[in-house]
């Protein structure tokens, strides 16, 4: 039986993150600069504090300096802005991520729009946003998971001009600029949302589909196109009596279907979500070369 190949997000965002620690050590031996990353977690929610946590590790095993600050769910909203101000000006910092969702009494517009633009790695600051929209103009840093989805389909020679693409999800961290990088890379693009009626007819349309919406398994077999190529961004828990655990991680693609149908697909887990936090590393280590215009 025919099966899709396997786009391995894992491997591929290891051997990234081997290309950044060779880089960050050259910086070091080069200029005595070490690239620092500032995260700030507010509550405590345990999946931020999980996300956090891997975004630290991975910090170290690159040699990425990491600044970490905790606060209680009950912070001010000022107490939040001082320490993005104090990091906008520490030098040893040239990245700043607030970890998202701020608790609720938390306005997150203004707090986004506090993160200087230079160090605004996971990018989104409307400004970087609004110039990912725009044509000839250049955004600071591009945000983490859609610029890894990209990145997936670049290390795997899948070409993307011309090509009809599909994204299902319109969110501001993933579907909407995952489908502003796929029309920056010459793809025409069609964004399915919760609201699109026909939604299974428009994606069996695509050559490449960016699946991020966050429902297991709901992109099925019939829906692609056979040959189609599909990211799945989705990390659904779904109960799994098998699992220690009680349950296991599924995308938004039904694996098992699609991978009949598509030339290449991601699974989940070990898809999109380590090249997320590689895509974090790597814009850290350009906006330090930057900051120093080190080449
Ligand atoms: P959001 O909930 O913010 O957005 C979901 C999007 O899916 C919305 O645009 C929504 O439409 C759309 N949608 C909902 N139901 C349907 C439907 N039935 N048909 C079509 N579209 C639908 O989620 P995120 O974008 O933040 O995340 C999406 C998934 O990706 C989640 O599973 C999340 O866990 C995962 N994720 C993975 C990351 C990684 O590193 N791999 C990083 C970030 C997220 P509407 O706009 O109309 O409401």
């Amino acid at each position: 039986e025919a099966c899709a190949k396997v786009i391995d997000g894992k491997a591929t965002a290891k051997q990234i993150r081997e290309e950044i620690a060779i880089e960050v050590s050259r910086m070091m031996d080069a200029i005595g600069v070490v690239p620092g990353l500032a995260v700030i977690l507010v509550g405590d929610r345990k999946d931020s504090a999980t996300y956090v946590r891997n975004k630290k590790k991975a910090c170290e095993s690159v040699g990425i300096k990491s600044f970490e600050v905790n606060l209680p769910e009950n912070t001010q909203e000022e107490e939040v802005l001082k320490f993005i101000e104090g990091f906008n000006e520490d030098p040893a910092v040239h990245g700043i991520l607030v970890q998202l969702p701020l608790p609720s009494h938390m306005n997150e517009q203004s707090v986004l729009n506090a993160v200087s633009i230079e160090k605004d790695v996971d990018g989104f600051h409307p400004l970087n946003i609004g110039r990912l929209a725009m044509r000839g103009r250049e955004p600071s840093f591009v945000p983490c998971t859609p610029k890894g989805c990209i990145e997936l389909l670049h290390r795997y020679n899948i070409d993307i001009k011309g090509k009809r693409a599909v994204v299902i999800g319109r969110s501001n961290i993933v579907g909407m600029p995952a489908a502003l990088l796929l029309q920056r890379e010459d793809a025409t693009i069609t964004i399915v949302h919760s609201r699109t009626p026909n939604a299974e007819e428009i994606t069996r349309q695509a050559d490449i589909i960016i699946a991020a919406v966050g429902r297991a398994n709901m992109v099925r077999g019939s829906w692609v196109k056979p040959g189609a190529v599909i990211i799945d961004v989705g990390i659904n828990p779904v109960e799994d009596a098998k699992n220690s655990k009680g349950y296991k991680l599924v995308g938004d693609v039904c694996y098992d279907e699609a991978c009949k149908v598509a030339s290449a697909i991601t699974p989940v887990p070990g898809g999109v979500g380590p090249m997320t936090i590689a895509m974090l590393l790597s814009n850290t280590l350009t906006s330090a070369r930057r900051a120093h215009d080190f080449r």
